[in-house]
């Protein structure tokens, strides 16, 4: 069976972590945690993630801040991002596409709408 695409998960809160993680799992997706800025480098610096997804509110350096640093990268470039935060308000939105996240999710979110940001973002990048 060929393996699901890979999802870099970075959120500090282990709760939320974990439920994205079952339920990209129970979707097919290979999810892989990390808790804050420096862990998911790691992992970036590791394996390349099909997407990422990104809590705009990290211990240490913030989400945007991230996000702005991997679409400088020409390794980590090309990886979506969807920025997950509790922010809404336009001028949020805006910054966090303006640092180079391809999509916006703003908690509280379903699985459904999750997945399929997921799914639009991997098909954006991925055309066959
Ligand atoms: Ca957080």
């Amino acid at each position: 069976m060929k393996a699901g695409p890979r999802v870099l998960v970075v959120e500090d809160e282990t709760a939320i972590a974990e439920l994205i993680a079952v339920n990209l799992r129970h979707h097919g997706f290979q999810p892989v945690w990390a808790s804050d800025g420096a862990s998911a480098q790691r992992e970036l610096d590791a394996v390349l993630p099909d997407a990422i997804l990104l809590d705009w509110m990290l211990p240490g350096e913030s989400g945007l801040s991230l996000a702005r640093r991997w679409r400088q990268d020409p390794r980590t470039r090309a990886v979506p991002i969807l920025m997950l935060t509790a922010r809404g308000d336009e001028s949020d939105r805006v910054a966090g596409l303006e640092a180079g996240a391809d999509d916006y999710i703003v908690k509280p979110f379903s699985t459904r709408e999750m997945l399929a940001r997921i799914r639009a973002v991997l098909r954006r990048r991925a055309p066959e």
